[in-house]
């Protein structure tokens, strides 16, 4: 069968300002970039694209064997550009292969299959859908959830955009976006379980898994996420609850020689699980024990006080509330002056804000 294609052509007039972090963060979602006199060209594992420059122009091309993969390559490029050409307005109107379609390759409704306790405050929720087999693909542990909610029971799920991007509905139909982990999945049984944390306050994620019962539908995107490199020797990891689903999975998935330490930070000793830990990473508890989430600076002062060993391949990954996410990757990046491949901390709730984590153009909600 032959490869499929599509092409682009886009008018950005500053693009010389911003190509660099364009490239950048294809490179993280592992494109392969070499340069040439006219261009970039990213190898993916999946496929590949090019970038042909001209004054004031930028042609893009993707190719890919599978029609996933073509409309991943796609949606990277067109995000990629999206973020940093905001200056230029960038006009994307794809042309090729899968140039007409409207239903979005990312996206699918989901089923409540079944719900478990896991602790006081972690509802484990499994979720039924069809051919789930792109979200084990691509590296990317996250999903964007979207919810129906008290003002929008029934929403209008995203469509396929002529710029390789998803399209909204209307805001009286639109679903509110949250991000969460896929903490573990079957594409042969059809199902992936996502371990929801019960939280205080009037909120969208929180309160529907509350609520949550066998036959609920809510929708997916995905998968998103930066790949986290798995074959580091030695890791220092650092979470709360959020980042706690993404934590256990990434202990099961590491091989077993894998050395490092973990710090999981929790509300107190009910919310302490039992992990699957196959691997020489030491798992310490923090416990609030009454401290409000986000506000106990033990966790990040642990990781940052961690001693990175010599000689050997690292990386530190942490994900908690957004100050101690931004004090860990200010270490890491500023005063370590690690690199991107080294290091990711990210904050994966905010005190002071509802939704703040769920990009990708959805409302907030
Ligand atoms: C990549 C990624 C993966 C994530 N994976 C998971 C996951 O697997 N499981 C999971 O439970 N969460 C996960 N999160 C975090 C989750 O997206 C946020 O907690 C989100 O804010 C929850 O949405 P909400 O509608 O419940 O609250 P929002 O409407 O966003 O917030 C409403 C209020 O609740 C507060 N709030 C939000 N989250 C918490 C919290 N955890 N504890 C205390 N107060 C809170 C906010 O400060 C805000 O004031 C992930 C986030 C990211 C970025």
């Amino acid at each position: 069968m032959r490869d499929l294609t599509c092409e682009a052509v886009l008018e950005l007039r500053h693009l010389q300002a911003y190509l660099d972090k364009i490239e950048d963060r294809l490179e993280s979602f592992r494109a392969i970039a070499s340069r040439h006199d006219d261009g970039i060209d990213f190898a993916f594992p999946f496929g590949e694209a090019s970038f042909r420059l001209s004054p004031g122009r930028l042609a893009i091309r993707a190719r890919a064997a599978e029609r996933d993969d073509l409309a991943r390559i796609k949606d990277l490029l067109a995000t990629a550009v999206q973020v940093y050409g905001k200056q230029d307005n960038p006009q994307i109107r794809w042309t090729g292969d899968l140039s007409g379609e409207t239903s979005l390759p990312q996206f699918r409704e989901m089923t409540v299959e079944g719900i478990t306790q896991l602790t006081p405050a972690m509802r484990r929720i499994r979720l039924a859908g069809e051919n789930l087999g792109r979200f084990a693909k691509f590296g990317g542990m996250h999903i964007r959830v979207l919810f129906p909610t008290v003002r929008v029971p029934q929403p209008e799920w995203p469509s396929l955009g002529a710029n390789g991007l998803a399209a909204w509905p209307s805001e009286d139909r639109c679903p509110t976006p949250r991000a969460y982990t896929i903490r573990r999945m079957s594409v042969d049984n059809g199902w992936i379980d996502v371990d929801f944390v019960v939280h205080p306050g009037d909120s969208v994620g929180s309160r529907w898994a509350e609520g949550a019962s066998p036959g609920s539908k809510l929708g997916i995107m995905g998968p998103v996420g930066r790949p986290i490199p798995l074959d580091a020797e030695w890791y220092v990891m650092g979470a709360d609850e959020t980042g706690l689903p993404a934590l256990s999975r990434m202990l099961e998935t590491l091989p077993a020689a894998t050395r490092g330490i973990a710090f999981v930070e929790v509300a107190d000793e009910s919310e302490v699980q039992d992990l699957a830990n196959p691997t020489s990473i030491q798992v310490r508890w923090i416990l609030r024990n009454g401290v409000p989430a986000g506000l106990d600076e033990r966790l990040a002062r642990s990781v940052v006080a961690v001693k990175w060993p010599e000689n050997s391949r690292s990386f530190g990954w942490f994900a908690a509330e957004a100050i101690p996410a931004s004090i860990v990757r200010n270490h890491w990046r500023k005063i370590m002056d690690l690199g991107r491949d080294e290091t990711l901390a990210a904050a994966y709730w905010d005190r002071t804000k509802a939704g703040a984590m769920a990009t990708g153009g959805a409302p907030r909600g």
